[in-house]
């Protein structure tokens, strides 16, 4: 079965660290296209024996108290509906801010399966965000590092009971 994953949250949570992690290389190629502005990048996934399409979401800038820039929400939109499910990346060494707030209306309006991924939860440097992020209302956090790697067999577990 094939489906596919957007990677969604505020800039510099790591959604392009994740993404690079699930995708095994850095496709940062499709920039390159003439002509072709690219807010996302999509590229084949694997976790485990698991494989799926996976796109991530560009740092776009916040708007002013971390509302969504218009074009930050066409984005987020067109993502989210190409996707079956979301992976909402919260920095859980930051704890939660406006912006992420803003996000995860965003997923919930979705209405589609979402995974809350408590990035930089290395060195348990991530328990107090992980904590606060119950309050968005998308389930249990997942704690992982994307950059460390850790917590990848979690987000598989949680990903095979979505799929
Ligand atoms: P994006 O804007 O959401 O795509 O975030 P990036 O993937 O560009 O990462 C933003 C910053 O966070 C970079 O400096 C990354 O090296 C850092 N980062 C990403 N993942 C982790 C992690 O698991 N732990 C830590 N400590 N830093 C991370
Ligand atoms: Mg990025």
């Amino acid at each position: 079965m094939s489906f596919t994953i957007a990677i969604i949250g505020r800039p510099n949570v790591g959604k392009s660290t994740l993404f690079n992690r699930l995708v095994g290389q850095k496709l940062a190629l499709v920039d390159d296209m003439p002509g072709v502005t690219r807010d996302r990048r999509e590229g084949e996934a694997k976790l485990g024996d698991l494989q799926f399409t996976i796109i991530d979401t560009a740092g776009l800038d916040e708007g002013p108290k971390g509302s969504l820039t218009a074009r930050m929400q066409e984005q987020t939109e067109t993502a989210i509906a190409l996707a079956d499910a979301l992976f909402f990346v919260i920095d859980a060494r930051a704890g939660l801010t406006p912006a992420d707030r803003a996000f995860a209306d965003f997923a919930r309006r979705a209405d589609k399966p979402v995974l809350l991924l408590a990035n930089k939860s290395e060195g348990k440097h991530g328990e107090l965000g992980a904590m606060e992020s119950y309050a968005l209302g998308l389930g249990d956090p997942i704690q992982i590092s994307a950059e460390h790697g850790e917590g990848m067999g979690e987000l598989y577990d949680a990903l095979r009971g979505l799929v």
